[in-house]
């Protein structure tokens, strides 16, 4: 099965950035980035980030609040100051044995970082990757991992598994299930969540005063360390 998913992978692999790289810090910057944003928001972030920091040394270099203008828009503001933390432990110490001892990164985006950028041989398993795994079966090895993305993203969807152009239909023993319920509608829409994203790109936009902010959002802000307050000036840390 392995053997026609990495033939399918060599004819119709995407055409992404971080694939042309073995930089373990654009590794980084890019699994940071996709950890919760898809890949066509991705892709001219990526590029943008890594023509204005194109080192750890450049993002630790670089101030909080840059950083957090710089993320506006890709969500989930807290990788932004998660990513400028791994860049300024990196520069400081270098690249830890345990990835996961970095900000913001957890087991899978230390296995893509150590598969994709170092070639090591660990299988980084996200949900797309274990969605197949079980309804294959099958144990993929590590060479599969670019190949479990698209696979995943583009034929073995969640909810509608798109079975009649897979590459692996003939082996398959869940071939033509439905099975995942349906999507959960997105709730952000008058979410905190938004609250914080509006009030973060207004002070991203210039300071603001106290009084005119929501408090419980600002106390959430500061607490994430995405803003900071001086007296009654509320602004992006420096
Ligand atoms: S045959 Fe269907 S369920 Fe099986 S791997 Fe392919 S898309 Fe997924």
């Amino acid at each position: 099965m392995e053997a026609e998913l990495l033939a399918w992978y060599e004819r119709t692999k995407r055409d992404l950035p971080w694939r042309e790289t073995r930089d373990p810090y654009a590794i980084l910057v890019s699994e940071v980035m996709l950890q919760q944003t898809q890949v066509d928001r991705v892709v001219p972030r990526y590029l943008e980030w890594l023509e204005r920091w194109p080192t750890t040394a450049d993002l630790a270099g670089a101030s909080a609040g840059d950083v957090i203008r710089a993320w506006q828009g890709l969500g989930y503001n807290r990788r932004a100051i998660a990513l400028h933390n791994a860049a300024k432990a990196i520069a400081e110490s270098g690249w830890p044995d345990d990835l996961t001892t970095l900000p913001g990164v957890g087991p899978y985006t230390a296995a893509a970082v150590r598969n994709f950028a170092l070639g090591e041989p660990i299988l980084p398993i996200d949900v797309n990757v274990a969605r197949i795994q079980k309804r294959t079966g099958c144990d993929f090895s590590p060479a599969s991992g670019q190949a479990l993305m698209d696979l995943g993203a583009t034929v073995c969807l969640a909810r509608i598994p798109r079975c009649d152009i897979c590459p692996l239909a003939a082996g398959c023993p869940s071939r033509g299930q439905r099975s995942e319920p349906a999507r959960k509608q997105s709730h952000f829409e008058g979410s905190f969540r938004q609250r914080r994203a509006e009030l973060l790109r207004l002070v991203a936009d210039a300071p603001r005063d106290f009084a005119e902010l929501d408090s419980a959002v600002v106390e959430s802000l500061l607490r994430d360390g995405l803003i900071a307050r001086d007296g009654v000036l509320v602004t992006l840390p420096s």
